[in-house]
């Protein structure tokens, strides 16, 4: 048996005639740089987030970087946030000239932990920008908290939970904003770049559609210096049809992680858990053991493609050495990375190759 990290085919596979007759229209139509998909999908989006919002642009990365903009952050100015993340969330802060502070993670969720971000907070600090990492909401209330204390807004990282759930309400609906993206392996993904600004606030939302824009209201007239962060009109279109479909792929995700938990319950390994209140979007299943170079290795053996989120946290990144940090700054985020296999999971995922996969790690560790 093969087993990938994620099969997209498969899930094109099942939606393939809407997907084609929807970017059909578009191709008619030649609304390429956002139009009518856009605005649908921006719509539909905000709708699933229950959120007033959505500006759709070329990227998650983009987004963030808007994000950052909006709120004026510049150089001399600090934003606390995790080092255990995609890079690209610290990007958005450095891309503003400004500097990302580093705070641990919780060893339990491997998200930000909230109960360290207060002592983080200086004079220079402008936002706090936690990730819900592998699907799983961070710990939303404790964050705003602390936020509200200081007079800061929380820009959510969403770009790995569409469809994650905090205490009843969906991820992206808590910050001052909140981004996404939809590359296409994440839970909802286009066919290339995609990316989003989810916001409760009009001036906000507003002026992110300008900035996007070449920072234009009204064509060829610039009221500040923009961005070409344009979502593009088919890969809405391809978002419009995916979408519908997002809640059933996220229920087929959270059996595939309940049937791991079940089958790997008595095998000595960290298993990932949802706090009370959580419900992750599953967009990962992240295991923790120190033997995981050799576990990772004995998988492929067997046919079982694994991969490793993230191998180097970011205070530890070359990019990153002129912010003086060190081995040993933020031990639970440094034991993370090398202890963390992420198991193929996707909602196609069969019951025949959970239980493959599952004997194969019980193999490794029982014999
Ligand atoms: C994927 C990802 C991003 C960046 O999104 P792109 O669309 O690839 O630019 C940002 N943050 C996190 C946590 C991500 O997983």
């Amino acid at each position: 048996m093969k087993i990938t990290c994620l099969n997209l085919s498969l899930q094109i596979a099942s939606i393939r005639q809407e997907l084609e007759k929807a970017m059909g229209k578009t191709i008619e139509h030649c609304t390429f740089c956002l139009g009518p998909d856009v605005i649908d999908f921006e719509q539909q989006f905000a709708r699933f987030c229950n959120v007033q919002h959505a500006v759709a642009v070329n990227s998650g990365t983009s987004a963030l970087h808007l994000a950052l903009r909006l709120l004026c952050i510049g150089p001399g100015d600090e934003v606390i946030t995790t080092p255990y993340t995609f890079a690209s969330t610290s990007w958005a802060i450095s891309y503003m000239g400004a500097r990302p502070v580093y705070v641990d993670i919780e060893d339990s969720t491997f998200n930000i932990d909230a109960a360290q971000v207060e002592k983080a907070i200086t004079p220079k600090t402008k936002a706090i920008l936690p990730v819900h990492l592998y699907g799983l909401p961070c710990s939303l209330s404790h964050l705003l908290k602390v936020a509200s204390a200081h007079s800061l807004p929380l820009v959510e990282d969403a770009a790995q939970a569409h469809g994650g759930i905090y205490r009843g309400r969906k991820v992206g609906s808590f910050g001052t904003l909140s981004c996404f993206s939809f590359h296409p392996a994440k839970n909802l993904g286009a066919f290339g770049e995609g990316g989003a600004i989810l916001t409760n606030d009009a001036t906000l939302a507003a002026r992110a559609r300008s900035l996007r824009e070449h920072g234009t209201k009204q064509r060829y007239y610039h009221n500040e210096i923009g961005y070409n962060y344009r979502m593009e009109g088919l890969q809405a279109a391809v978002l419009c049809v995916k979408l519908k479909h997002l809640t059933a792929w996220i229920k087929g995700r959270r059996r595939v992680a309940e049937l791991y938990s079940q089958m790997l319950a008595d095998v000595p390994l960290r298993l990932p858990i949802e706090p009370q209140g959580c419900r992750s979007a599953w967009h990962l299943y992240t295991i923790r053991h120190p033997k995981r170079d050799q576990l990772k290795k004995f998988l492929l053996q067997q046919g079982i493609e694994c991969s490793i989120h993230y191998p180097r946290p970011l205070h530890l990144q070359q990019c990153y050495t002129p912010l003086g940090y060190r081995v040993g700054d933020f031990p639970v985020a440094e034991r993370a990375s090398v202890e963390c296999l992420s198991l193929p999971i996707y909602p196609e995922l069969t019951g025949e190759q959970i239980e493959f996969v599952c004997s194969q790690i019980r193999h490794f560790f029982l014999g």
